[in-house]
């Protein structure tokens, strides 16, 4: 069969010589250039189907090499390796055309999986391939034998690069055989997602029988999800990584987020984007409740998570790694740009079963006045209600989950707000800097002082928005009716340790 062509552009000897030699063990043609002119001469010679792009080159830059590749030869993709945490440059080669962008230092795994995603894309138009089964054997044995090869690189690699979540199993086991187990847990679900989660297919490639597979199944506890199921019920990441800048409504520091998919029993992480530390969203890493969800563990925090929670919680969005530099961006004070962002990113089916926690009776804080309760349902319900004598007075909503595009319409759009009372004394503490006029709806003593509510009971329904970001900590979907009146992010918590306590083990 005839090799594939990949062009690989980027000043860095090393990077040069170890992106070559995953690619060609993965079968691939592999062309080089140190600068931008050399890549533009060696692009009408070798004509290749995707070209790995540094940014940051000699001479002519990677974004001026983008723009030309694309305007000559829109077909070719190209994957852009940008300098750690340069998301605004990410943002623009995305912009202009790039498949995806890798950020250094990178993963090898993280390059394998782009690089496949982007072949796919440019593959799908043509022909399907029929390759013959023989053939297709030789191949599986090729992917065991890479995989090898990659782990052994793995091994040598940084210490940053090994805290990604797909290796820390691995890692973290020491003998050969936990090792193996851990690469064959991987290696099967790589396989079921190339299969299209298809046991019988997947069994026959690996030369075992259907029931041998399925034991493996059970062993790696792999629970996949029936034919014709509904789709909620998968596990779920994104197709492809997405990006999106903003400013922290306490810290006000220029931010942005970056979404990468993870495979299937990987969660929700967030990562710190300058130490590459990360953080499960798991109500165990709840460090502060004050204005906002925060997370901590070790000396990593990672500041508002609420309102992007609560979009993950609602397309449900099992397995994500989230890069980040200490705050989640406010945007508009909603989770409006979250959805579209998700939806960008196109929502991968990953098949397999996504458990959810089923309320089996009712849990009930109430302190002076607040009270958040939940209790047994068929379906997710929030009901939230103001009751007070201040500017809000009454105001209450009710929200039932019929699917993400409720969520979409009735509750994303609900903004932050804040009292000018508030905003004076979170100034002072030095939180609410990036909280200009844009993104809170303000209140004094009586009314709402700097906006048009986007509905009439606006607050309570950004409440819910709030609560449901939050019910997302417990790892999995949750199915249950909450009434709450008056309560805030430490009510929520306290809830949810409750359940915790009471519901998992
Ligand atoms: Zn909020």
């Amino acid at each position: 069969m005839k090799k594939e062509n990949i062009l690989i552009v980027d000043d860095e000897k090393n990077i040069l010589k170890s992106l070559e030699g995953i690619l060609l063990d993965e079968g691939y043609n592999i062309n080089k250039a140190d600068n931008g002119l050399k890549a533009l001469e060696l692009l009408e010679t070798v004509r290749p189907k995707l070209v790995l792009l540094d940014i940051w080159l000699p001479g002519k830059d990677g974004i001026e090499v983008l723009k030309e590749i694309k305007s000559k030869y829109p077909l070719i993709q190209v994957i852009v390796i940008s300098g750690h945490g340069s998301i605004e440059t990410s943002v623009k080669a995305i912009k202009l055309g790039a498949f995806d962008f890798i950020e250094k230092p990178f993963s090898l795994e993280k390059v394998m999986i782009t690089v496949n995603q982007a072949m796919k894309t440019q593959t799908n138009c043509r022909k399907n391939n029929k390759i013959q089964k023989t053939n297709r054997r030789t191949k599986i044995d090729k992917d065991i034998e890479s995989k090898i090869n990659f782990l052994k690189k793995l091994d040598s690699s940084s210490s940053h690069e090994k805290k990604l979540t797909k290796t820390r199993a691995i890692k973290n086991n020491n003998s050969i055989k936990e090792r193996e187990q851990a690469w064959e847990k991987e290696f099967i679900l790589e396989q079921l997602k190339k299969y299209r989660w298809n046991p019988e297919k997947v069994a026959g490639e690996l030369g075992i029988t259907k029931s041998q597979f399925k034991q493996k199944l059970v062993y790696h506890q792999i629970k996949l999800s029936k034919p014709g199921r509904i789709k909620e019920k998968n596990q779920r990441t994104l197709q492809r990584s997405v990006v999106l800048c903003g400013q922290g409504l306490h810290s006000g520091i220029k931010t942005g987020l970056i979404l990468s998919p993870l495979p299937p029993h990987s969660g929700i992480v967030f990562e710190d984007i300058s130490t590459g530390e990360t953080v499960k969203a798991h109500i165990d890493n709840v460090a502060s409740t004050k204005y906002a969800t925060t997370l901590e563990k070790n000396y990593t925090s990672i500041k508002t998570i609420e309102h992007i929670m609560a979009v993950l919680h609602m397309y449900r969005i099992s397995n994500l790694l989230i890069k980040i530099g200490d705050e989640v961006p406010i945007m508009d004070g909603s989770a409006r740009d979250f959805c579209e962002l998700i939806e960008d990113g196109g929502i991968e089916e990953q098949m397999i079963s996504l458990e959810e926690i089923v309320i089996d009776k009712e849990y009930c804080i109430k302190k002076n006045g607040r009270s958040i309760r939940i209790m047994p349902s068929k379906k997710f319900e929030v009901k939230y209600q103001f009751n007070s004598d201040g500017p809000i007075k009454e105001q209450k909503f009710v929200y039932s989950h019929r699917g993400k595009e409720s969520f979409k319409n009735e509750i994303a759009p609900a903004r932050t707000f804040g009292f000018l009372k508030e905003y004076e004394k979170l100034e002072e503490l030095g939180l609410a800097s990036g909280g200009r006029l844009s993104n809170v709806i303000l209140l004094d003593d009586e009314k709402v002082i700097n906006t048009n509510l986007r509905f009439p009971e606006e607050l309570a329904r950004h409440k819910i928005l709030d609560i449901i970001g939050d019910f997302y900590l417990l790892g999995k979907p949750v199915r249950g009716c909450i009434v709450a009146c008056m309560t805030g992010h430490a009510e929520n918590i306290a809830l949810l340790k409750d359940i915790r306590n009471n519901v998992m083990v």
